[in-house]
């Protein structure tokens, strides 16, 4: 199972793209795991990382795109905290994403 193709963030939808580290994942000379580009509405993977290091990267990048839509300013270390929190919440409790039959 690969990775989603795109996300829908509030009316937006950004394109998830897994790319090798070409220019768009390096940041000031440092090779990404990801990157959010909010005009172009695209967020890029690096996919030479472990799946289960992907989708937590996927999350990290969804949150800023969160905090953008929404402009509520998370510092880079609140990110990373929500990402890791939200990772074992749903990790824990599958249930919570499970859609209800009725
Ligand atoms: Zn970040």
């Amino acid at each position: 199972m690969s990775l989603p193709k795109k996300v829908k963030i509030g009316w937006k939808e950004y394109k998830i793209l897994e790319q090798p580290p070409d220019e768009a994942l390096i940041d000031g000379g440092t090779i990404c795991y990801g990157q959010v580009f909010y005009d172009r509405q695209e967020i890029y993977i690096n996919k030479n990382y472990r799946k289960k290091h992907k989708k937590a990267t996927l999350l990290h990048e969804v949150i800023h795109a969160i905090d953008e839509q929404y402009s509520i300013d998370l510092k880079e270390e609140q990110v990373v905290s929500l990402t890791h929190g939200l990772m074992s919440v749903l990790k824990d409790n599958p249930a919570l994403l499970r859609k209800e039959r009725e």
